[in-house]
């Protein structure tokens, strides 16, 4: 399948996500705009992709040229305005706030010519937000799609596809094939709390925590339950920290609202631990100590 539509991508956003998506769409040859309201943020994500493609060259995964040739295709930017004309594609791809979204979503369709509007592609990368409630505000509703990667995106093949209430099959279709055009593999799902991956993934690491704090097994024990039991490449006290605990109890308050159903309620050890500033790998501490 080879899609018509996309020829060069926006993406809004050029954090832990952003940069990996950024290298991914220029390695399988689209132009990219990467947008950040940080400069200090743009400069890290370029070093980074750099980092990744020469690490990939020397595992011989890419030929050397293909280094210098992604890195050409990426274009920086700091206004929103430039980055976004004459895109085919915006990918957003800031924090998880929903007014912080929504502000965005406004401002990019505002940079885009209103003769544009129509046929542009508008992917969010949220990890819980529900893609019907961000659409809520935009012109073309049935352009708006959930791009779901995963990190670190370079590495991991899935992309979860969210279709909110209004999301065109075209729209779907488009997305899907620029998914496999980027070497990952799209998985079609429905606008849910949580989607798929939160919905599953998540009580079960919250389910992990009630088993430490109710003293079932010791952290390292339980983690090894699940790599040596169940082949999970890492235990899931391990996974949350590398997640952010902060990140997790925000995806299972999400939960929980979202269902109204109390199994979805956040273990008190978490919220604890966010409370006490202990977020996992980038604080140092979580449930495991880490340098930083
Ligand atoms: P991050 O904090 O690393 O990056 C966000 C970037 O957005 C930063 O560089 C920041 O400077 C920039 N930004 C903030 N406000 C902006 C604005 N007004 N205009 C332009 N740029 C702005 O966050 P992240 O971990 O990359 O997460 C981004 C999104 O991806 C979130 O919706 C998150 O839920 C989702 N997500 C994250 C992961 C993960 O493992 N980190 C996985 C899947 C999905």
């Amino acid at each position: 399948m080879h899609n018509q539509h996309i020829h060069s991508i926006t993406i809004v956003g050029a954090g832990t996500m952003g940069n990996g998506i950024a290298h991914v769409c220029a390695m399988a040859g689209f132009p990219v705009k990467l947008m950040d309201s940080s400069e200090e943020q743009l400069r890290m994500a370029l070093q980074t992709i750099e980092k990744n493609l020469t690490r990939m060259a020397e595992k011989q995964k890419i030929k050397p040229i293909e280094v210098g040739a992604s890195l050409a295709r990426i274009q920086t930017f700091t206004d929103t305005k430039q980055a976004v004309s004459g895109a085919d594609m915006v990918l957003e791809v800031v924090p998880e706030q929903l007014s912080l979204k929504k502000q965005i979503w406004s401002q990019i369709e505002q940079g885009i010519d209103s003769k544009r509007l129509k046929q542009t592609i508008f992917a969010t990368n949220t990890s819980s937000i529900s893609i019907s409630e961000l659409a809520e505000g935009i012109t073309h509703p049935e352009n708006m799609i959930g791009m779901h990667f995963f990190n670190p995106v370079p590495v991991m093949s899935l992309v979860e596809i969210i279709l909110g209430n209004k999301t065109s099959e075209q729209t779907f279709k488009t997305v899907e094939s620029l998914t496999s055009e980027l070497g990952k593999t799209p998985i079609r799902v429905h606008d849910f709390p949580g989607f798929v991956s939160n919905r599953i993934l998540m009580p079960m690491i919250n389910e992990a925590i009630y088993a430490l704090h109710e003293g079932v097994a010791e952290k390292e024990a339980i983690d090894q339950v699940m790599t040596l039991g169940m082949a999970h490449p890492m235990g899931p006290l391990r996974l949350a920290d590398f997640i952010g605990l902060d990140v997790c109890l925000n995806i299972m308050n999400v939960l929980h609202k979202g269902f109204q159903d109390d199994k979805y309620t956040p273990c008190p050890l978490l919220r604890e631990m966010v409370d006490n500033g202990h977020l996992g790998n980038k604080t140092g501490q979580g449930f495991y100590i880490y340098e930083v």
